[in-house]
């Protein structure tokens, strides 16, 4: 029996669910997502004859690093060895990594 599995609606995140958990996502309870700690709304989803894959992708961020600094230099020294402030998505920037998915396929035939 394929284990039944929940899509956050959040981050999208597929993930597997114990029977308990996929009749409370039936019901309207919220169950929390283990990726992005959410509780919203999650959707069941079949998977019976499908895999699951990993699509690589990529995107950017624009955002404000906020510091305080006794000239540009020194906040941009800051900005280059502080952790990622929040950012918002640019837009357009969403991209699938399709030299990569050819590499995975080439690794894909070889391990067969
Ligand atoms: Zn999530």
């Amino acid at each position: 029996m394929v284990p039944p599995r929940i899509k956050c609606q959040t981050c999208g995140t597929i993930q597997e669910a114990s029977g308990h958990i996929q009749r409370m996502v039936e019901a309207g309870v919220a169950v929390f997502c283990t990726n992005c700690k959410n509780g919203q709304p999650h959707e069941v989803v079949q998977t019976e004859g499908k895999k699951l894959f990993r699509v690589p992708c990529s995107w950017q961020m624009y955002g404000y690093f906020e510091c305080y600094a006794e000239d540009w230099d020194d906040a941009i020294e800051q900005a280059n060895e502080g952790s990622l402030p929040d950012g918002d998505y640019i837009d357009d920037s969403f991209e699938v990594d399709t030299d990569r998915i050819e590499e995975m396929k080439e690794e894909e035939k070889s391990d067969v």
